[in-house]
């Protein structure tokens, strides 16, 4: 079994942001390569595995789509349902909570406007050192770097944004760089998928799960922390679908780093079934004994046709 992880999925470039996507043809190409290669995993025959009721591994491959993007019923549900093919959708609950785009988000728009380097640059303009906790600090003066190669410029702002500016200054530095750049506020409710769609979505086959209320790094915060979101965007999922009849969830950023043992220990707490991470590989049997909690999940890039469009050409968390 190979689950693949899907971001931005859409048609042309009229939306934001206009930094990489996938567009609808090459995913069509794609699904075409993964039927004639693998086939796709049914989510009963997923299920019963998973849950013990079937003894034989299902092959092939399930979609999963993440951050609860517009471009999710707008594109791939249909597709999907054309292709009678299920998907599973990872949403944060945040955005229908406080109507505010997440900063990961924010961040993407940021380099659909200007260039990686760009982009660098002004982020080195606004950062103060009181925005970076005192243990970083150092490596921040040494680690960091300017960079007038894109690609390289737009890990640097991301890794700058989510690692080293303390959690409580993020949401200030990227509101101070949009008023550099001087981009248009988003409609929120273009950006998401819309609650009444999302419903649509689960009634229609659709399995969607939780990511979190805001898309933190979850081994950042303490316990209570990461409590919250996790409890928080269950319920919240709850209240827009009613209640769900199984739990999944999966990691923000997603490799190993970005949770840790508390963060398995709550999700097994609130009965959910199985979590995806990020990491190029098949689900084996033993992960579905062991470890159904941090199931593989590779990127879409990483088989034909999954190169990302737009500006940059890169795909990315
Ligand atoms: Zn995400």
């Amino acid at each position: 079994m190979k689950a693949v992880m899907y971001h931005y999925v859409r048609d042309g470039v009229d939306r934001l942001p206009n930094y990489y996507y996938l567009d609808i043809t090459d995913f069509r190409k794609q699904l075409d390569y993964f039927d004639q290669e693998f086939g796709f995993v049914e989510r009963e025959s997923f299920l019963a595995y998973l849950r013990g009721v079937r003894s034989t591994p299902p092959s092939g491959v399930i979609l999963t789509f993440d951050d609860g993007l517009r471009d999710h019923y707008e594109f791939v549900f249909a597709e999907l349902q054309k292709r009678d093919l299920w998907g599973i959708f990872y949403v944060p609950t945040g955005p229908y909570q406080t109507e505010t785009l997440l900063d990961v988000h924010k961040t993407h728009i940021l380099l659909g406007e200007v260039s990686g380097s760009e982009l660098l640059a002004e982020t080195h303009e606004i950062i103060e050192e009181k925005m970076i906790p005192h243990r970083r600090r150092e490596e921040y003066k040494t680690k960091t770097y300017k960079t007038h190669d894109d690609i390289k410029a737009t890990k640097e702002v991301k890794r700058i944004l989510n690692y080293y500016v303390s959690d409580e200054f993020q949401t200030e530095v990227l509101d101070r760089l949009a008023a550099r750049i001087g981009h248009e506020p988003v409609d929120v409710s273009d950006y998401y998928v819309r609650p009444e769609e999302l419903r649509e979505m689960y009634q229609n086959g659709m399995t969607i799960g939780a990511h979190t209320v805001n898309h933190p790094v979850l081994s950042k915060l303490d316990k209570r922390e990461q409590e919250l979101q996790i409890h928080d965007s269950f319920a919240h999922l709850d209240d827009i679908l009613g209640d769900m009849t199984l739990r999944t969830f999966c990691y923000p950023y997603g490799n190993d780093a970005t949770y840790n043992e508390i963060t398995v220990e709550l999700l097994n707490s609130c009965e959910c079934e199985w979590c995806f991470k990020v990491e190029s590989a098949d689900i084996t049997d033993e992960d579905i004994g062991s470890r159904p909690q941090a199931l593989p999940r590779y990127d879409c890039n990483e088989f034909p046709y999954g190169e990302a469009s737009g500006s940059i050409g890169t795909n990315s968390k």
